[in-house]
């Protein structure tokens, strides 16, 4: 039997979950690393100054990204909001109390169409709810640079550019040449980076804000991470006089992100890729020798250091769909959610990056059992417009039924 240890799924009636998809928010986004977990637990009981607890993180943010400032947020979406808000305000209190009002101010704010990417919500809606309003850039699969320029060009405080495996992977306008176009009319760039690993690069491609996901690959809790100039970083923060009091973070998340970035930067990246490496080779082999399967190491598409497995399925040689494979795993018990936002293109991917000791063999023996069935011809086939349609039905039907 497996070394997984269920207790406290089990004592709190949990479903049993293997997350092989990536961080997700639905799922409690990532597993929190031992000094971001010690942190949160130390600072509970202790008061201490919000400014000066920012400050020192600003401090932290600053040596990691090479940033002049940064503080830390609630959520990535959080922060993109903020930023913008900055952009519509600066340092005017007055202004940050009226927002989302905005009468009689410029408000645009250019993205790529191929950027207004949807994370759970969509990033449109992070920017308008300040009060501005976006203008989109270029068609899906093209963007021109005179297009850009003649949206900063007219009436933008801002511009949002996102590096994501959610946005259109070609035909976008590089983030460097996005800067100089955005700074030549004098309109500073906020780069959504949630889920990238790189701490510095977006920065130097001319960034005036980045934003990272606190819980996402650096496995603190719950909170954005800004970095960037040091008025519009002070601006954005300012917002928590506004706006951004709904948007509100605990002291616990803030040095808790503080300590998964210090954790970060000690972290043994290259033994870490190693086990990661391990769990996708057995199941490459778990995949071996089986007629309608081909499976495949793939690099990340935003050149995070980190590979998965690709799953390719052929229906009528395996004698089941890639959506009943991921159907048949997530029915399993522990449940076993895969990567299969791709599911209609035939395939899903396993995503070496939240496992636990034990997980990564459950998966190859869940993966063998239900292999078998499929050439049994015993999965039963998702109704796909349902299963399309599943994160909008699980709110639908929470505590409905
Ligand atoms: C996850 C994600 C977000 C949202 O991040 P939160 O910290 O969960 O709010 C925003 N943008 C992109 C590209 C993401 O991947």
């Amino acid at each position: 039997m497996s070394k997984v240890n269920w207790d406290f799924y089990d004592k709190n009636g949990f479903t049993r979950i293997i997350n092989v998809n990536g961080t997700m928010t639905g799922l409690g986004a990532s597993m929190a690393v031992q000094p971001a977990i010690q942190a949160t637990a130390e600072i509970m009981p202790h008061f201490v100054n919000m400014h000066e607890l920012q400050e020192k993180a600003s401090s932290v943010i600053s040596e990691l990204t090479g940033a002049e400032a940064g503080f830390i947020a609630a959520s990535a979406s959080a922060g993109i909001s903020m930023s913008i808000a900055a952009c519509l305000t600066g340092d005017s209190v007055g202004k940050i109390e009226q927002l989302p009002k905005t009468i009689g101010q410029p408000i645009k704010v250019a993205v790529q169409m191929g950027h207004l990417c949807h994370y759970g919500a969509s990033i449109e809606q992070a920017i308008s709810l300040t009060g501005a309003q976006v203008t989109i850039v270029g068609q899906s699969t093209q963007v021109l640079d005179h297009q850009l320029e003649y949206a900063v060009s007219n009436e933008a405080i801002a511009a949002v550019y996102v590096v994501s495996h959610h946005v259109v992977e070609y035909g976008q306008i590089p983030l460097k040449r996005f800067c100089e176009i955005c700074h030549a009319a004098d309109v500073p760039v906020i780069v959504d980076a949630a889920s990238e690993y790189d701490l510095e690069i977006f920065l130097a491609d001319g960034a005036d804000i980045v934003i990272y996901s606190g819980h996402k690959f650096l496995s603190g809790p719950t909170s954005g991470i800004l970095a960037g100039k040091k008025d519009l970083i002070k601006a954005a923060y300012m917002q928590n006089l506004g706006i951004a009091r709904g948007m509100k973070i605990g002291k616990e998340s803030i040095y808790g992100a503080m300590a998964a970035l210090k954790a970060w930067k000690k972290r043994d990246h290259a033994a870490i890729r190693q086990q990661e490496q391990s769990a996708l080779k057995m199941w490459l082999k778990t995949c071996e020798n089986i007629n309608g399967i081909t499976a495949s190491m793939h690099a990340d598409v935003t050149h995070n250091p980190l590979d998965r497995l690709k799953i390719q399925i052929d229906k009528t040689n395996l004698g089941a769909s890639a959506g009943a494979i991921a159907l048949a795993l997530n029915s399993n018990n522990p449940k076993i959610i895969v990567r299969d936002h791709e599911v209609e293109l035939g395939y899903i991917q396993l995503d070496p990056c939240n496992l636990a000791q034990g997980h990564a063999e459950i998966v190859s023996t869940a993966l063998t059992s239900i292999f078998e069935q499929a050439i049994l011809g015993n999965l039963p086939e998702p109704d796909f417009n349902k299963s399309r349609n599943s994160s909008i039905n699980s709110y639908l039907n929470w505590i409905s039924n």
